[in-house]
């Protein structure tokens, strides 16, 4: 994973069109504040983090007046692992500038209810999706994971609503992104204009 935008570079990035160029401001001026509520002080763990990292966003002033519409009109669709944990500086982006989207894999057929709120209601327009080399997304299969869940509790009746769950791993990262990009020109729903849409792997050696 990059730790900023040019450890993504162009050769690693299969397009349907060019990079995000550049972006506009969104129609709506409507104003939000992420302090619009004292936060109860938390006491331990992850929630003391929680608690200084909102400290530390009130120190700088600076982030209370944030648009709720991102203001580069871009959705990023990218995987949860968490050794991507700073989206906003390895893309070379700041809050406020575009929706980012994380599950599994980072698929845009598994985002596909946040696209079309984030689109629809808040003005985005580009899409970009990415992957990342090592993904633990091609490491298994559904039926592996299937039997696992359901080898975890045998004679547990319950689980059986697992084979219900496609939970859409691949093998080949590239063809995988094609096919993710292709779903989203085929999804009239997303928006009413077709817009750009893009894909992109991230090396983790570019780190
Ligand atoms: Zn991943």
């Amino acid at each position: 994973m990059p730790s900023s935008r040019a450890g993504c570079s162009m050769a690693d990035s299969i397009t349907s069109r060019a990079p995000v160029p550049c972006f506009t401001e969104p129609a709506s001026r409507r104003r939000t504040s992420v302090h619009a509520q004292a936060p109860l002080r938390p006491r331990r763990g992850i929630w003391r983090g929680v608690f200084r990292f909102q400290q530390r966003l009130r120190a700088r002033g600076s982030k209370g007046d944030l648009r709720v519409n991102p203001t580069k009109k871009l959705i990023v669709v990218t995987c949860m692992d968490a050794r991507l944990n700073n989206p906003f500086s390895q893309l070379g982006i700041t809050e406020g500038q575009a929706h980012i989207i994380r599950n599994a894999g980072g698929l845009a057929k598994d985002s596909l209810r946040s696209i079309i709120i984030s689109q629809r209601l808040l003005g985005t327009r580009k899409i970009a999706v990415f992957r990342h080399t090592d993904c633990g997304m091609t490491t298994f299969t559904t039926p592996e994971l299937r039997q696992r869940i359901r080898d975890s509790d045998p004679g547990n009746d319950l689980l059986n609503e697992v084979d219900k769950i496609d939970f859409l791993e691949f093998k080949n990262l590239e063809k995988s992104l094609r096919d993710d990009v292709r779903f989203l020109r085929r999804t009239r729903s997303c928006s009413r204009r077709p817009p750009s849409r893009g894909g992109y792997i991230m090396s983790r050696r570019a780190r």
